[in-house]
């Protein structure tokens, strides 16, 4: 399982999360996830890459 680096939609901290499994995955894997800096909450949305060695992940604040 790998880390992947999430910039939190809120306080704009840098963290990591483990991601998804990528050969038991259905991509895109979304996440609801509290920061781990500031708490608030985010969806963490998690995509393969194309060559499908690597997840990457982008999070975006819930409603706000
Ligand atoms: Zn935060």
């Amino acid at each position: 399982m790998d880390l992947c680096e999430v910039v939190c939609p809120t306080c704009f901290e840098t963290f990591e999360v483990a991601g998804p499994v990528i050969e038991e995955s259905d991509f895109p894997v979304e996440y609801d996830y509290d920061c781990n800096i500031c708490c608030r909450p985010m969806l963490i949305v998690f995509e393969c890459s194309y060559e499908g060695d690597e997840v990457m992940a982008s999070a975006r604040g819930l409603g706000d």
